[in-house]
């Protein structure tokens, strides 16, 4: 399935209206980006999950970012916001299952698999994903990396035939 960035951003965003009355949304994608081959409603559901939580740490009136850049045979895509902001040792066990930084407080509900999911489904696609914070209260970035395939060139991995004839 090859999906369109801007697609899949806007039709994402589309979904959220109502999630997304209380921040501001900007959006900066690269012109000419290459088409990528992915699950469209997994992505669409990674997305929605890093934007939920944007909103979700941040505070109402906030700018969520959303952007878009094609480097080598990446398609990076990034969400940033401007909220509590994750602290440095904790930047990498945000992807564990149930793992919250707040968990005890109960300040802001979750169960904490949303991340777990994510990173599922972007490492199902051959993809990465990080997260990165400059410190509390000044934001967070969410960076998912995606490889870019041409058109007739198949993952013998995903196409038993081009295997097969390989
Ligand atoms: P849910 O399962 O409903 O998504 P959750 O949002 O708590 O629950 P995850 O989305 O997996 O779970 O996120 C895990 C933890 O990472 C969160 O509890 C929060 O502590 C931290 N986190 C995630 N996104 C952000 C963000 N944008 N800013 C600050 N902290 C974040
Ligand atoms: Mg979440």
């Amino acid at each position: 399935q090859w999906a369109d960035l801007d697609d899949l951003v806007g039709t994402t965003l589309e979904r959220m209206e109502s999630r997304l009355e209380k921040v501001r949304v900007e959006v900066d994608i690269a012109p000419m980006m290459p088409l990528f081959q992915v699950d469209f409603v997994l992505m669409e559901h990674v997305l929605m999950n890093l934007i939920d939580n944007a909103v979700k740490y941040s505070p109402v009136g906030s700018t969520i970012t959303i952007r878009g850049r094609h480097a080598a045979n990446w398609i990076v895509l990034e969400v940033q916001d401007e909220g509590i902001g994750i602290p440095q040792e904790h930047c990498k066990r945000i992807f564990d299952k149930f793992f919250r930084v707040y968990a005890r407080d109960r300040v802001v509900a979750g169960t904490g698999l949303g991340l777990a999911i994510c990173k599922g489904i972007v490492e199902g696609h051959g993809g990465t994903i990080e997260a990165e914070s400059p410190g509390a209260n000044q934001g967070s970035i969410f960076r998912v990396r995606l490889p870019v395939r041409t058109p007739g060139q198949s993952d013998p991995l995903e196409d038993p035939e081009a295997a097969a004839d390989a």
